[in-house]
């Protein structure tokens, strides 16, 4: 197996990634950074992102990972696609395996790794899979305009993925397991005021309905077992999202929900010398501008702790 030394290891593609690069290359750290699947992360799947400060007009998504990637580049960082297979947190050097056949040793580790959208499971949905099927509303939900979407889940997520499908589609069914929303009281406010809305208390899906052309309905069943189809062009999921730590939650703690937990306001994770940023870490905030951020922090953090080390 091929193998190489460097001072700062970065694991993630995302506004995370990318913005610990810029830092950790201007602080001489030489930084490595790997890219998995999605280079760019999460916001490559969108359209427009209104809400980054310094695009007074808006940028889109790709662009504006691109340009941040450029950035990191030109300040020097070395950005790299590969999946990580492995890593030993227990050992110092750390040791990364990229897409198992090159082994990584790294003085400093930023974990980096996002977090993806949940999914109920069903092979149903994951045989429409963008064929009607979406977990972005924001993205897709330009193809339905005019149509008849249902989202499921009963959260903040949920809630802004109505409103703003409501404003695109004729008619939003949202799929609510129980007979409250977990949403904020404005958001449920924003919900109630829509008059496109109809919320399905008490149900679950039992399957996405579809033909060769896509969705064309879900079948539901209520608390009671009562079984119901609504026909629906869009079946959207919003019911949280995953953290991308399983290679790492043996060595660095994770809450409940599998977030690495960081302490205070830094990025430090429990094992000296690793550090985490972004969605990973974040399951409150979740924007580009808080990860970006965080990125930034765990840079910092990484620079202190290889001064400490003598590394640098
Ligand atoms: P949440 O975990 O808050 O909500 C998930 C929702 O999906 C809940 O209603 C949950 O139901 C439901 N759900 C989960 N699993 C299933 C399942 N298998 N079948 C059916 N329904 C399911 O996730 P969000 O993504 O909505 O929010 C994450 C965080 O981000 C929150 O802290 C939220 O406040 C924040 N956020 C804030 C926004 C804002 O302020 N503008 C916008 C978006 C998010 P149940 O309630 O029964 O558990």
């Amino acid at each position: 197996m091929e193998k190489e030394h460097v001072k700062c290891l970065i694991i993630g593609g995302g506004p995370a990634g990318y913005t610990a690069a810029i830092y950790a290359s201007r602080s001489g750290l030489s930084p490595v950074l790997y890219e998995g699947l999605q280079p760019g992360g999460q916001l490559t799947t969108t359209t427009d992102v209104e809400n980054y400060p310094g695009f007074e007009n808006g940028i889109d998504g790709q662009t504006l990972m691109s340009t941040m990637k450029a950035q990191a580049v030109r300040l020097g960082a070395d950005i790299r696609t590969g999946m990580v297979s492995e890593a030993d947190l227990s050992v110092r050097p750390f040791i990364v395996t990229v897409d198992g056949e090159r082994q990584i040793e790294a003085d400093a580790l930023i974990i980096a790794t996002g977090a993806n959208a949940k999914y109920l499971g069903l092979p149903s949905e994951e045989k429409f899979k963008g064929m009607g099927v979406s977990a972005c509303a924001t993205c897709d939900g330009f193809f339905y305009r005019k149509k008849t979407v249902a989202v499921v889940g009963g959260g903040d997520t949920a809630c802004e993925e109505a409103t703003y499908l409501a404003s695109i589609c004729s008619k939003v069914y949202m799929i609510v397991r129980r007979d409250v929303l977990r949403a904020s009281e404005a958001m449920q406010d924003r919900v109630r005021n829509t008059p496109n809305i109809e919320i399905l208390w008490n149900c679950n899906t039992q399957e996405v309905l579809g033909d060769v052309s896509g969705v064309t309905g879900v079948r539901l069943v209520r608390k009671d077992g009562s079984v119901f189809d609504i026909p629906v062009d869009g079946f959207f999921l919003a019911i949280g999202h995953h953290p991308n730590s399983e290679l790492f939650s043996r060595w660095v703690n994770v809450n409940p929900e599998g977030y690495i937990m960081t302490d205070g306001v830094s990025s430090r994770t429990n094992v000296d010398g690793v550090f985490a940023a972004g969605d990973v870490q974040d399951p409150h905030y979740r924007q580009a501008i808080t990860a970006a951020a965080s990125g930034c922090r765990a840079a910092l953090d990484a620079e202190k702790f290889l001064i400490s080390q003598n590394k640098i």
